[in-house]
């Protein structure tokens, strides 16, 4: 917590830019509370310079033994999911930048034949689990031996995609190694100190901050789905394949999967890797008007999708959100009817391949970023559209 000194001259500067709440106003002084988060923000305002941050308590932390960027290779029914391939992508660029090694952790079951692909996206190894005990994602198992991996190899990054397996293996793994987690990111960049800039969208969205972990690695972040380009880099298997055998810890039986049941909602259409998402707005104006898009969308053999609005009328359920507090696409084809094209959504879904709109309002933004538009009125427009569909299928 920050301390003020008793030269406060009680100007209530400090209380004002206080982002906490940290800071309120006691016989015309300043005093702080444990919400204090050492932002700092309150330091540069005071005018008689009487607040002090603590001196750092943790030294600058020797982290030259700790190399290589790591990528952790989710498994999904059989397959490596495609985000693996997106934080491959944005690895290479950061081992480069770091002069280190990028490396791919896979840990399933007879993945061999993915390892070709995994390498042609510039993975310089590969760290690969094999066995039966790794078809299914446990909890205990995996993070058990994600944390032997890392105790033994010492990277100095890790990702990992911000999937449901992602985001219940990420925090395990830095709660029992000690070690910060980014959540979320949205970018990652190297700074000149060589840390791992972490940046991400903070305070419900309304600023992007930098987050850095200087005294502790590996570093480690979470990064949401479509949001890091994948590249190509080569064709061919040029990886070296590290095969690790980790004894299973006395955790390992402890949870088991006894049954499974896949939600409609998560099924066939699966948002962030559909290829063609059809998505709707508040100007969709009830669920019937939700009806033409689910129709559309199964012409097209797609997802549906939608605008906070319209999840907060209750017309789509939250997991269908696209946009900054919601799911990043990045499909083929993607359709907004009766969205305006707030920036936050633009965001979750501008590095789509193509962009179609209908809005009744020839000014709406969603306009500057569709490559065709049409104006007009959804509820009229979709029917002919669905079907021309139904006769070309
Ligand atoms: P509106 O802005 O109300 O637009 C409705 C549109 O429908 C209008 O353009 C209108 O012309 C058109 N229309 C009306 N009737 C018809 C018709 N019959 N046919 C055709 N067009 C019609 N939004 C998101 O979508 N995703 C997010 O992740 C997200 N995160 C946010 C995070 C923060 C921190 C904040 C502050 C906001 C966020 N928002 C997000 C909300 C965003 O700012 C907008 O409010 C929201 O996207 C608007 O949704 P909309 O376009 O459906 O509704
Ligand atoms: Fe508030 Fe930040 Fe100052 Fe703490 S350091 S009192 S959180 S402004
Ligand atoms: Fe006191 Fe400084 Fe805060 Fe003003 S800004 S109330 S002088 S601590």
């Amino acid at each position: 917590m920050i301390t003020i000194g008793s030269n406060c001259i009680g100007c209530t500067k400090c209380v004002r830019v206080c982002p906490f709440g940290a800071l309120s106003m006691v016989d015309k002084k300043a005093v702080v509370n444990s919400a204090c988060t050492l932002c700092g923000a309150c330091v540069p305002e005071c005018p008689v310079k009487c607040i002090s941050m603590p001196a750092k308590a943790t030294p600058a932390a020797d982290n030259s033994a700790y190399r290589g960027v790591w990528a952790f290779m989710e498994v999904i029914n059989g397959g490596i999911r495609p985000v693996g391939y997106e934080l491959l992508s944005k690895g290479r660029e950061l081992a480069d930048t770091l002069g280190e090694e990028l490396c791919a952790v896979v840990i399933g079951d007879n993945m061999t034949p993915f390892f070709a692909e995994i390498s042609s996206y510039g993975a310089d190894k590969i760290y690969s689990l094999n066995g039966p005990s790794y078809k299914e994602y446990n909890t205990d198992i995996f993070s058990h031996a994600m944390i032997e991996l890392i105790k033994k190899h010492k990277p100095s990054t890790v990702l990992y995609p911000s999937t449901y397996v992602g985001r219940d293996l990420a925090p395990r793994v830095a709660a029992e190694i000690h070690v910060g987690l980014t959540a979320d990111c949205t970018g990652l960049s190297v700074n000149a100190e060589r840390n791992l800039v972490q940046t991400r969208p903070a305070f419900g969205g309304n600023i992007m901050a930098d987050i850095l972990t200087p005294n502790h690695r590996p570093q480690m972040a979470t990064v949401r789905p479509n949001v890091m380009k994948k590249v190509v880099l080569r064709a061919g298997s040029n990886a070296v394949v590290v095969n690790e055998v980790i004894p299973l810890s006395a955790n390992a039986g402890r949870v088991k999967i006894l049954s499974k049941h896949i939600d409609d909602v998560h099924s066939l259409d699966k948002l962030d890797e559909a290829e063609v998402i059809i998505s709707g707005g508040r100007g969709m104006k009830n669920s019937s008007g939700f009806a033409l898009l689910k129709e559309l969308s199964e012409g097209l053999g797609g997802a549906v999708g939608a605008s906070r609005a319209a999840v907060d009328l209750g017309f789509m359920p939250k997991d269908r959100q696209v946009g900054q507090s919601g799911v990043t696409v990045r499909p083929k084809l993607y359709v907004a009817c009766g969205i305006s094209g707030a920036v936050q959504h633009i965001v979750g879904m501008e590095a789509s391949d193509t962009i179609i709109a209908v809005n009744k309002d020839p000014q709406a933004p969603i306009f500057n970023v569709c490559k065709f538009g049409i104006v007009g009125d959804a509820h009229q427009i979709l029917p002919r559209v669905i079907e021309e569909v139904k006769k070309n299928k």
